[in-house]
């Protein structure tokens, strides 16, 4: 079974490229070493620019207490950008709190990574994320891996979006087409057994699949596999 958590660099043959959804996940669950995470905030003009460009990288290292609405934000919230004289940062949802900020309903920074209740859902979306891994979702349906992990399909579904940036299925169609393209390069199985063997209900669902992710049917990938098998490494 492909290894749908090991890291991948571009391959020369698909248009895959980049890390898997778990690789990046693990990726941004564990970017920031503690002393970073301490000193950020107190680098008024970084924080600033970070929040003005809603940049992705730096959510849950800082929070902005914003001083007319006594609200505090992520660096990545969509709301309307207040005023710079009007924000200061702060490195924690603790020490916003007990400043008298309350959360901000929109990006929800009680819910950023680092935090306690990002921790939680990161733990839910990591065990669902190996229960997938398994094959679970070839054989059952969301509801039934939430219900498993003790939640709602919409709420796994949104916390996956979250954390992942990918939908349970999405994930499990993504493992099954990796699946089914290392059978049909590295194996001489007939595609049809490759098929039900990678996890899909029809041929007809693996040949679509395989499609749209390499851009060619998998018959015709098999055979440019071959004829570049054939050729001497460099
Ligand atoms: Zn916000």
């Amino acid at each position: 079974m492909v290894d749908v958590t090991a890291p991948r660099t571009s391959c020369a043959t698909c248009s895959i490229s980049g890390p898997t959804p778990l690789a990046r996940f693990r990726r941004d669950s564990l970017a920031w070493p503690p002393m970073a995470r301490q000193e950020l905030w107190r680098d008024r003009g970084r924080c600033n620019r970070a929040r003005r460009a809603r940049d992705a990288a730096y959510d849950g290292r800082f929070f902005t207490c914003v001083r007319t609405t006594r609200i505090y934000c992520r660096p990545v919230c969509r709301s309307a950008l207040a005023r710079t004289d009007n924000v200061f940062f702060v490195p924690s949802t603790a020490e916003a709190e007990r400043l008298g900020f309350r959360p901000c309903l929109r990006c929800r920074p009680d819910a950023a990574p680092g935090t306690a209740a990002w921790r939680g859902t990161a733990a839910t979306v990591a065990r669902g994320l190996r229960l997938i891994g398994t094959g679970f979702l070839d054989s059952h349906r969301v509801s039934a891996l939430a219900s498993r992990l003790g939640v709602s399909a919409r709420h796994l579904t949104r916390l996956f979006i979250q954390h992942v940036g990918l939908s349970p299925a999405a994930v499990a169609g993504t493992r099954r087409v990796q699946a089914a393209k290392r059978l049909t390069s590295d194996t001489d199985r007939p595609l049809t057994q490759i098929a039900f063997e990678a996890g899909f209900r029809s041929v007809r669902r693996f040949n679509d699949a395989f499609r749209r992710t390499y851009k060619q049917p998998p018959s015709r990938f098999r055979q440019s596999r071959r004829a570049s098998t054939i050729q001497p490494d460099g």
